[in-house]
């Protein structure tokens, strides 16, 4: 047996079953470049569900966690820490106008659950209304906020007071909201939902709307954060100012961590009513201060919105009577088919790249924010050559 073979098998005694796994086993990164266990290399763009925005094992992140890992790990928020202090201080020198208070947590969907109920704790009210497509984690306030119903319904029933209403539709948002509504949840590029950008129209007006009602508005940048999409955050190519902004993935450069950041104007919360063991620890803070140093000294933002107007016309141009729609902002790029993704992903893999789906049709793109030219070049022929061998085993059959 393989290698590989060998780690599949030993894994598939024990493994959940939660996720439809690919039939490689990944052993290490550099880079944008990923190895298996027998060797074969792939260019990256799946980087963790969109996580390793500097690559794998970026010397400054590797070189922040060990050493913090020799120095301390274990320190919750008992107590005030050095590199938290520091972390806190960066971080919120790039969030836009007043978002200056940080809750600092583990993953995509506790910053979800907490803004829900920071939400609650700010305006006194229960309710809350979110987008059609939307993805917002899978815990339960988090999954009472996410729309597929595929996630919801084996976990009926959810958290009371949560609707849905379609995306970049204001009037439904306004029918939607009333005295009892305490927040909005929107991203303002869906992401799992298949990378929908919104209509900055939509955006003006939402952000409009929720001032006049006195309605939180929470944007969910969990994905779109931390220079993704050619921004340090997506709503500031909207000029959006959310009340209160949730991250994860990328924040802790592959270390586990969230945050909820919300404005001054909302105020701090009373001791005790949220908490976290992990959250704010000197691990993820150092690992997230060296991915944020990274981010400003080398411009990966501008990195980002720069490569990513080059892969959306670089994939726009190919000829595939597969595709239908190519959309996407900075690095965050997906490739809509005509047909569900699977098989295309499966070809791409084959060609040495990794992505992933959003939604069924979607091929989502999330490579390393510093990808060299020449890899992202290798990624779109990678595509071309893919949507070809899928189109023709088509006609074969
Ligand atoms: C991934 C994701 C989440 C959930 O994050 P987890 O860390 O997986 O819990 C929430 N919102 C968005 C937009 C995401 O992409």
């Amino acid at each position: 047996m393989t290698r590989t073979g060998e780690i599949i098998a030993l894994e598939e005694q024990h493994t959940s079953g939660l996720n439809t796994k690919r039939p490689i086993a990944l052993v290490c990164g550099q880079g944008a470049v990923v190895w298996d266990a027998d060797g074969h290399a792939y260019i990256d763009c799946m980087t963790g569900h969109g996580v390793a925005t500097l690559g794998h094992c970026h010397p400054e992140v590797t070189a922040a966690i060990q050493s913090q890992a020799a120095t301390l790990v274990a320190c919750s928020e008992v107590t005030y820490n050095d590199q938290r202090a520091a972390l806190m201080a960066e971080l919120t020198q790039h969030t836009p106008d007043d978002l200056k208070r940080v809750f600092l947590c583990n993953s995509g969907a506790e910053a979800i659950e907490a803004a829900i109920k920071f939400a609650r704790f700010f305006t006194g009210r229960t309710d809350v209304v979110a987008a059609t497509r939307g993805f917002h984690g899978r815990t339960m306030g988090a999954l009472s906020a996410t729309w597929n119903a595929k996630y919801r319904d084996p976990f009926l029933p959810l958290v009371p007071g949560f609707s849905h209403v379609p995306y970049n539709n204001l009037a439904a948002m306004e029918a939607a909201l009333t005295d009892q509504t305490a927040a909005v949840i929107i991203e303002v590029i869906q992401g799992e939902g298949g990378v929908h950008p919104a209509d900055p129209a939509y955006l003006e007006g939402l952000r409009a709307l929720c001032t006049q009602r006195g309605v939180l508005l929470i944007v969910d940048e969990v994905q779109t954060g931390m220079g993704r999409t050619g921004r340090w955050f997506a709503c500031q190519h909207f000029d959006l100012l959310p009340d209160i902004l949730c991250l994860g993935k990328a924040l802790g450069g592959g270390v586990p961590m969230g945050a909820v950041i919300w404005r001054e104007a909302l105020g701090t919360l009373p001791a005790g009513v949220h908490g976290s063991t992990f959250g704010g620890n000197p691990l993820a803070c150092a690992a997230s201060r060296a991915v944020l140093r990274v981010m400003e000294r080398d411009d990966l933002p501008g990195r980002a919105a720069r490569l990513g107007e080059k892969l959306l016309t670089d994939l726009r141009a190919i000829r595939s009577p597969l595709i239908r729609e190519v959309r996407g902002r900075g690095l965050m790029v997906g490739v809509e088919l005509r047909q569900r993704a699977t098989q295309v992903l499966r070809a791409l893999m084959e060609r040495g790249v990794l992505a992933m789906p959003a939604g069924s049709t979607v091929v989502r793109l999330l490579p390393p924010l510093t990808i060299a030219e020449e890899q992202l070049d290798r990624v779109v022929q990678a595509m071309a050559l893919a949507l070809s061998d899928v189109a023709s085993r088509r006609e074969e059959q």
